[in-house]
């Protein structure tokens, strides 16, 4: 640690900021409009953001910081192959409008070429396997990460995958947004394809069959509830089985191009969708598949080439899709890629200069009364045998908790970061990631790794795993308040700790024991009372129009609210222990049990635009902004309590109707 001193910034503030609210409007008619209405009414979106809420104003100030770390490196100049030089090389090279645009499609040509040499099936195996190592995955993905029902293990994946548009729904639904989604991602791929250097008819057919290879996959896969489901996404089996269930296919030959030779079982994440895949390479023309990999290279690498790449791919995902208006600036898009790249060597920088060591324990101490309170909760369930609440218990007391950054870092001694081109560099980069993961094939798991960089604003738990994880990032206002009350903290961090720590007892999260393995531990009648508690959560947020006749999906985005719902339980039942909440002493006017809701509130302030909600309601397994605060909410008694909600407000529940779980 060299500089502890945290930066102030814009939402920094340690006390609460009043004029985040809209107290024209009650708290029982729309709690997120009374707690956050004045930060919308100040914080209109901006141009190049489709949603814009607290959580991207802290991201955007944590990419300012990193810039002015960026730019003391490239002042500086550094050893050639130090982590401070590669760093520097990249994000310069991504600034470099002239090379880019000087490049064109230069830097992608001979993949390109590559692809068009392809003479027979065996050559597009060979061709998919290595694109999967730098681009988005060709017809299914291929992973390594541990066994469902062997946690400690390591083992090959492979899943469903392949299509631009990223949800089966896009390519078949009828309704006016989804054809029209099509039309428009057909002429993205024309106009790529031109830029690529196709003629207009060459460009065509390209694009045409390229939609027509991702919908047939479409229609294959299973939908994003069933992937939510474990036991749905795990079928272990041997590769000679493979062989003979999923052919013609060489699946040999693939696993050795993939780096996995000799590999003799995997887990098949979704069994008809890859059995799909290998049926449509079987039936298409060379012709038709080499359009599709070439697709699958250039869609990938137009964010890293000159502006007539990025300005078409931004039309498509950022204004069409999302209903962006303008492209984000240059530098913001430049740190994201040096993020994405070199995460943890910007990780190493970031939390040297801006994450002071006092937080950690400040935060360790909080997920101990956390974890403390969600004990005694599950004590008092009137729901669970006393069988499964001494298994949740064994479970709760063996998380692992990660906070901050690794204990160790990543080397990235073999990455090489060079002047050719920006998505050369780009294609290192993933290649290098792509061996570390080959690397671990067959190995145990090394548990003190860390799945997100210690800059993202953002946390999580993993089922296989058993761990919760806050990286650096996040622990920052509106989220965490070093010098801040306890009524801030807990109604903002505790409650996200909390969240972590009910996903390993959602629906999905509670298929997993203690060890991280899939295994009922669970008596049938609990299992039974549970399903029926989380009913409750999924009627209700299916209930909710999200815009005009559109519905939020209840059942996609259960894990979620049981998340929120029992982050909010728990950390309030933490905070009714300190001293605050039990000297209740009004600050700004508000009770420390009002703080702790507002709190809360604030962390999902925001602005979304029409097609991003239709967009989010399709992708995002989370809960839009609004309704983690006005859906959480009328499932809280102590919410009612704590601003005297009664029948007549818009927001009441009775009680028999509010969800209880956790
Ligand atoms: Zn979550």
């Amino acid at each position: 640690m060299t500089n502890c001193t945290r930066q102030k910034t814009t939402v920094a503030t340690e006390t609460f900021d009043l004029s985040s609210l809209d107290t024209t409007v009650a708290p029982g008619t729309s709690f997120y409009r009374y707690a956050t209405g004045g930060w919308q009414d100040a914080n209109p979106i901006p141009d190049e953001y489709a949603r814009y809420g607290s959580f991207d104003q802290l991201r955007e100030e944590n990419q300012e910081q990193i810039q002015q770390l960026i730019q003391t490196l490239v002042e500086a100049g550094h050893r050639q192959g130090s982590n401070a030089q590669k760093v520097g090389t990249l994000y310069s090279i991504g600034m470099d409008s002239v090379k880019l645009n000087r490049e064109g499609a230069e830097p992608i040509h001979s993949l390109l070429e590559t692809i068009t040499q392809a003479s027979d099936k065996n050559d597009i195996i060979r061709l998919m396997a290595e694109i999967s190592r730098y681009a988005s995955n060709p017809f299914f993905g291929f992973r390594v990460g541990p066994d469902n029902k062997n946690s400690t293990m390591n083992i090959a994946h492979i899943y469903q995958s392949g299509i631009g548009m990223g949800d089966r729904d896009y390519y078949l639904l009828q309704d006016d947004h989804s054809k029209e989604l099509r039309k428009q991602y057909m002429t993205l791929m024309e106009t790529q394809f031109g830029n690529a250097g196709y003629s207009g008819e060459d460009a065509l057919r390209a694009a045409a069959n390229t939609l027509r290879i991702e919908t047939a996959l479409a229609e294959a896969h299973i939908t994003r509830e069933m992937r939510r489901v474990p036991e749905l996404n795990y079928h272990k089996m041997a590769v000679a089985d493979l062989s003979s269930a999923m052919a013609p296919f060489d699946w040999e030959y693939y696993f050795e191009e993939v780096g996995a030779k000799g590999l003799d079982s995997l887990n098949v994440s979704q069994v008809e969708p890859v059995n799909a895949a290998v049926k449509i390479i079987a039936a298409e023309s060379i012709e038709a598949l080499q359009d599709y990999l070439s697709w699958k290279v250039i869609d990938s690498a137009a964010a890293y080439l000159s502006d007539d790449f990025v300005d078409a791919n931004f039309d498509f995902y950022g204004r069409a899709m999302s209903g962006s208006k303008e492209l984000r600036p240059r530098w913001r898009r430049s740190i994201d890629a040096v993020n994405s790249a070199m995460g943890e060597a910007v990780g190493q920088l970031y939390v040297e200069k801006y994450f002071p060591p006092e937080a950690k324990e400040r935060m360790l101490q909080l997920v101990d009364n956390l974890a403390e309170a969600l004990g005694e909760r599950i004590d008092q369930l009137e729901w669970m045998s006393d069988e499964t609440k001494e298994k949740a218990h064994e479970k709760l007391g063996t998380f692992i908790v990660k906070v901050g950054y690794p204990d160790k870092w990543k080397d990235y001694t073999p990455l090489d970061i060079k002047e050719d081109s920006y998505w050369q560099n780009r294609v290192r980069a993933a290649e290098f990631a792509y061996a570390e993961m080959i690397d671990e094939l067959g190995k145990p798991v090394d548990r003190s790794k860390w799945y997100m960089s210690p800059q993202t604003v953002n946390a999580y738990y993993s089922p296989s795993s058993n761990e919760i994880c806050f990286p650096a990032g996040i622990l920052q206002p509106p989220f965490f308040y070093m010098n801040g009350d306890d009524a801030l903290n807990y109604g903002g961090i505790g409650v996200v700790i909390g969240h972590e720590m009910t996903h390993g007892f959602d629906d999905q999260g509670r298929k997993f024991d203690k060890e991280g393995n899939l295994a009922d531990w669970w008596t049938e009648e609990d299992a039974r009372r549970f399903d029926e508690r989380a009913r409750v959560l999924v009627d209700f947020f299916d209930n909710i129009a999200v815009l005009d006749t559109v519905h939020a999906n209840g059942t996609f985005t259960l894990g979620e609210n049981i998340a929120d719902h029992g982050g909010l339980q728990v950390s309030y039942q933490a905070f009714q222990k300190t001293e605050q909440a039990q000297q209740a002493v009004s600050l700004n006017g508000f009770t420390p049990n009002q703080r702790f809701f507002l709190s809360y509130a604030s962390l999902w302030a925001g602005n979304v635009r029409d097609a991003e909600i239709l967009r989010l309601t399709r992708v995002d397994s989370h809960s839009l902004g609004r309704w983690r605060v006005d859906g959480a909410l009328p499932h809280i008694s102590a919410w009612y309590e704590a601003f005297d909600i009664q029948p007549e407000d818009p927001m009441y529940l009775p009680e028999e109707e509010r969800a209880s779980i956790w």
